[in-house]
């Protein structure tokens, strides 16, 4: 693969200091092949510490520069990071086992539009106007920033989450110690370097480590005063914990097992080949993936005919990394957990794998896999999967559709097909997701929420709601004379 550095960046920042973890080293793997890159300590309590005090001096200085300050050094940041793009591409798609051209063409540009239009948007944000609500009193709302915020990251957009973290965070003026996964930490690392080189000292704090030391030492820190979390529920509830002892602000994005419901009128050909896409992309480890399929019962036969023909064609585990559509799962534990999801779907008589499911011989890949036949009661409708593997149920009216696609502990992405805008309008309206997608699934932008109801959580990302969900609405009354 091109641009892999000769030496990777394995130290944290720490203030302004770079230095290594001073705890055991993790493994770090190439899920392409199961080989070790490299070994990485982690940080130990007294670099957690450190790094959160540095934060907190840091707080009192940077949450009283100006909006334009912050966005001109967020802009720095976004051109930096498309400089060395390549560099970055290269890191991710070794460590996270991505299509290099997954990074290149999708993830590198929506992470430096991140910054950019968190940039923009600290700038320009609106509110309550100011007035007399008293007689001889005037009124006026701020939104101030929260102060140090423990972000903690998954490992299916390692920088990509980063960015949608970092960003509101840092526009809203608060400060931020960072933790990577365990498994992904090589870009957060590298753009720790150039955060050090644009940001005052302390604002940002990089740490490694697994999630049940640094991480669970992290979020009880009495030095936090918010934790942002993207991970599983499991993890969530164990941030809840947390942050109730000395009740601190959380922000989290939890999975997903998004429904995609499919009526008779809709364009199987758009469908089969949205499916193609958006159930399979980074291999199916996505929240939002378009996982759980609900088919109309006359559309049903064809789609899963021709979603069956178009997921064996997926390409993968190829030499040629250009012709890659898709990469391996992210450890072999993972492929294992997949593994065993289709595993137990096999095993019942009304179900069919019509491709797929199986796992590949070198590294940690798994076939792109269809599930066909499977009912709402299945394991596999019910519990995230996290690979690519999308399951399809015949249903027989909307209200049937509606109501399986809603039954469900998670509430994150949803999508509709039909050629009906009515019909498709009526049914969005039903759906108890945060977002969803009609005729396309899987499509963000900076200027719209991402986020979730329900197990999924109730932080949003991207838009000016991160930069509420970031900040803190006060009121200041001055009395006249
Ligand atoms: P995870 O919850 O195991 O890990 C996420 C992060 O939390 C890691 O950095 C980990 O080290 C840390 N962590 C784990 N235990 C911790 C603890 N006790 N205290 C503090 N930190 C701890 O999740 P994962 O396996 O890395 O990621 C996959 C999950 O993330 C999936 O369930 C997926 O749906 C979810 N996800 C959600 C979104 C979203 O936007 N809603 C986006 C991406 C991933």
């Amino acid at each position: 693969m091109d641009s892999i550095p000769a030496a990777f960046d394995t130290q944290l920042l720490i203030g302004s200091d770079f230095e290594p973890g001073q705890e055991a080293a993790e493994p770090i793997l190439n899920p392409r092949t199961g080989g070790l890159i490299l070994d990485l300590p982690e940080a130990s309590t007294g670099q957690v510490d450190r790094a959160v005090a540095a934060a907190r001096a840091a707080f009192e200085r940077w949450s009283r520069t100006t909006p334009a300050e912050r966005a001109g050094l967020l802009l720095a940041i976004a051109d930096r990071i498309e400089a060395e793009a390549e560099g970055f591409a290269a890191l991710e798609a070794l460590n996270c086992g991505k299509p290099v051209n997954a990074m290149r063409n999708d993830e590198i540009p929506a992470i430096a539009d991140c910054f950019r239009f968190f940039a923009g948007a600290v700038r320009s944000q609106h509110g309550t106007v100011a007035g007399e609500y008293l007689a001889g009193h005037t009124s006026m709302i701020r939104r101030d920033a929260i102060g140090v915020v423990a972000s903690i990251a998954p490992w299916n957009y390692p920088l990509m989450m980063m960015a949608w973290k970092l960003a509101p965070a840092l526009a809203g003026g608060n400060t931020v110690v960072f933790k990577p996964s365990e498994q992904t930490p090589l870009t957060a690392l590298k753009l720790a370097r150039i955060l050090a080189e644009t940001l005052p000292e302390g604002v940002v704090g990089i740490l490694a480590g697994r999630g049940h030391t640094v991480g669970n030492y992290l979020i009880n820190h009495p030095g936090v005063d918010m934790i942002s979390l993207t991970g599983d529920v499991a993890t969530g509830k164990k941030i809840l914990d947390a942050a109730a002892r000395t009740v601190k602000r959380t922000h989290l994005e939890l999975g997903g097992k998004a429904p995609v419901v499919v009526f008779d009128d809709a364009d199987v050909g758009e469908v089969v080949e949205g499916l193609r896409a958006f159930g399979y992309y980074n291999a199916g480890q996505d929240c939002t993936a378009a996982c759980r399929i609900y088919a109309g019962a006359k559309v049903y036969d064809r789609l899963v005919a021709d979603l069956t023909s178009a997921v064996a064609d997926i390409r993968l585990g190829l030499e040629d990394d250009a012709e890659n559509e898709i990469g391996p799962l992210i450890s072999q534990r993972q492929r294992d957990r997949v593994a065993s999801f289709v595993n137990r779907a096999r095993e019942l008589n009304h179900v069919e794998i019509t491709t797929g499911g199986e796992p590949m011989a070198e590294g940690f890949y798994y076939r792109p896999t269809v599930v066909a036949g499977a009912r709402q009661e299945d394991e596999i409708v019910r519990r995230e999967v996290f690979g690519p593997v999308v399951s399809v149920t015949p249903f027989s009216d909307v209200d049937e559709a509606v109501a399986w696609a809603n039954d469900s502990d998670y509430g994150l992405a949803s999508s509709v097909w039909t050629k009906d805008v009515g019909r498709a309008m009526a049914t969005a309206a039903r759906l108890r997701y945060g977002c969803t997608w009609i005729n396309t699934h899987f499509m963000l932008v900076s200027e719209m929420p991402h986020g979730g109801l329900k197990q999924s959580g109730y932080g949003k990302d991207l838009s000016a709601y991160a930069l509420e969900d970031y900040t803190v609405v006060r009121h200041v009354m001055v009395k006249h004379g």
